[in-house]
């Protein structure tokens, strides 16, 4: 079935954690969505059948965001699939804990490659496709303003993500289009828990004054607002969603 009013929005890495609950909750707010991922089909099949139970519309498009073809196939699949596309969400990311030393050099690489260099190239296709009234969000992380030691590789690709969002606003001048960034604290998904003890989960947690980690789907009603018609007056900026972290 085509339907060519429905707003159509493609969500990086969204078979599971932030990403899934983002693809979730535009889904639930009328968007068609496409489910982007890495290696995890099954997963992200799994949320496009969520998302069909509830009446809703999607498809799961396998692709590497640090890929320039891949990220073209992705946008080519998402404009075959539902004929538009409004929002794009980049939200895929990864996070590995290295020291600042020579040795770590090859995880520095590995960040940038995705979570910087896959901004890019999201946000840069996403600006060649998107028309007025559109809006690009990527995923930043509210430990910039902590500097946790073991965190330099993927700070360092997370500042230069909140950079690109302030860059690409500006360049997008007179097109309609918002760009902005959603900085979250510790959200509680596969991402976070990885290679952390119970006491080291709880310290972090504890750090914001609510005590606690932050929810994938507290992040994702954010993205929503900032993708949907209450949202449309911020531009260029970075929303820190941490319970008050920092
Ligand atoms: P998860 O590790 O739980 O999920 C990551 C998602 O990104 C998966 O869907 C994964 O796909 C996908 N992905 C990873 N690399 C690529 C790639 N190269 N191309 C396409 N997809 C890819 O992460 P979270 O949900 O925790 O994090 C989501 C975003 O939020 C990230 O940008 C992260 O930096 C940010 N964030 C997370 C915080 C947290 O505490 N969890 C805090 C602050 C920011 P697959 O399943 O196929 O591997």
């Amino acid at each position: 079935m085509t339907n060519t009013t429905q707003k159509v929005a493609l969500v990086t890495g969204a078979s599971r954690g932030i990403g899934r609950e983002i693809a979730l909750k535009l889904a639930a707010d009328g968007f068609a969505v496409v489910v982007n991922y890495a290696g995890s089909t099954e997963l992200a099949e799994r949320v496009v059948a969520d998302i069909e139970a509830n009446g809703g519309r999607a498809l799961a498009v396998q692709g590497d965001i640090a890929d320039l073809p891949a990220v073209e196939r992705v946008f080519r699949a998402t404009q075959d699939a539902f004929e538009r596309i409004d929002v794009v969400v980049n939200n895929a990311g990864i996070l590995q804990m290295a020291k600042l030393t020579t040795d770590n050099v090859g995880i520095l690489d590995r960040t940038l490659a995705t979570n910087l260099r896959g901004s890019w190239l999201v946000m840069a296709k996403a600006a060649e496709t998107l028309s007025e009234g559109g809006r690009i969000i990527a995923l930043s992380s509210s430990v910039l303003g902590k500097s946790f030691p073991g965190y330099g590789a993927y700070i360092a690709s997370k500042a230069g993500v909140e950079g690109l969002v302030k860059v690409l606003a500006n360049e997008l001048r007179g097109r309609g289009i918002a760009v902005n960034g959603v900085a979250p604290g510790p959200v509680a998904t596969e991402m976070f828990f990885a290679g952390k003890s119970e006491e080291q989960i709880q310290s972090i947690a504890n750090l914001a004054p609510f005590e606690r980690l932050g929810q994938p789907q507290e992040i994702a009603d954010v993205v929503a607002f900032l993708a949907g018609p209450q949202g449309g007056w911020v531009n260029g900026q970075i929303l820190r969603v941490n319970g008050g972290m920092v």
